[in-house]
């Protein structure tokens, strides 16, 4: 990550670039204030928290871990090339409520904003992204996703006949949720795909939370690799225990997985972000800050 000092010039000049600001040199004429940035970005949103009376169903016991709190974030990719949205965090109509709601089995949930109006803080529309993807079609992945039917989604097929398919339930998908994606315009991956072509935004097949769950390299310029792992850990002590949470799909493919993206990481030389880690969340720099 680059120092707090580059990071705040960084997001100035990206506020007035957001502000159509043209006395900046070397920053040419933009046909919308929208229009996608030069340099590959990532920006942070905070889409909710969770809050758990036991951790039980993480396949972890009351002693491997005090962490009862989990972040739900989504991200932005600004690409010169386009505008991908990662994840889609808790259902919108959240932020309609204050404080926490308390849904079934000791879980409670919050949202304090929907990402829509944290995007109309940037002056961005939901037209103003091009791609959608998630790591997978749980409810605390896909809260935003009806506002974003004129993007095109990127799924796994395994995902794709999942969550679209006669039972959806079955993985424990709310299809309520993403309805207005059913007819909305999709890209079905099989593996690997490079979204923009250029190797610095690389989705990865990731199956065993659910049967097409995927997980999100990005190749930033200043910050590095980073790996933005979905639901592949839960917990710090999900990663250190190998621990398997008991409404995974598929336990063996989930280990297999593990295993598998353990190596990468290594070879990449990538950093993780565990995406429900509550401590790292609280230590990044959130929209309208960025990585880059
Ligand atoms: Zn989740």
């Amino acid at each position: 990550m680059s120092g707090p000092c580059s990071r705040l010039l960084a997001g100035c000049v990206f506020l007035a670039l957001l502000a159509g600001c043209s006395s900046l040199g070397g920053v040419r004429e933009r046909p919308s204030e929208a229009a996608p940035s030069e340099v590959l970005r990532l920006l942070v949103f905070d889409c909710g928290r969770i809050r758990l009376e036991s951790v039980h169903l993480f396949g972890l016991t009351s002693t491997d871990t005090d962490v009862r709190e989990l972040a739900v974030p989504c991200y932005v990719i600004d690409h010169p090339r386009g505008r991908l949205l990662w994840e889609g965090g808790l259902p919108s109509e959240l932020a309609g409520v204050d404080g926490w709601v308390e849904d079934r089995g000791g879980l409670s949930q919050r949202l304090d904003r929907s990402l829509v109006d944290q995007l109309a803080a940037l002056g961005w529309q939901p037209d103003d992204v091009d791609w959608i993807a998630f790591s997978h079609y749980h409810s605390d992945h896909v809260g935003a996703a009806a506002a974003f039917a004129g993007a095109t989604q990127l799924i796994q097929r395994a995902e794709a006949e999942a969550a679209f398919g006669a039972d959806p339930r079955r993985y424990f998908f709310d299809p309520d949720l993403y309805a207005a994606l059913v007819d909305a315009p999709k890209q079905v991956l099989d593996g690997r795909h490079d979204v923009f072509g250029d190797g610095r935004v690389v989705l990865l097949p990731a199956p065993g939370h659910t049967p097409g769950h995927q997980v999100l390299l990005v190749n930033l310029a200043e910050t590095g690799p980073i790996l933005l792992a979905g639901d592949l850990w839960h917990f710090e002590a999900s990663r250190r225990l190998r621990a398997v949470p008991m409404f995974n799909y598929d336990r063996e493919a989930t280990l297999a997985t593990m295993d598998r993206f353990e190596v990468l990481l290594e070879q990449w030389g990538a950093t993780l972000w565990i995406e429900h880690s509550l401590e790292l969340f609280e230590s990044l720099d959130l929209a309208p800050a960025f990585y880059q």
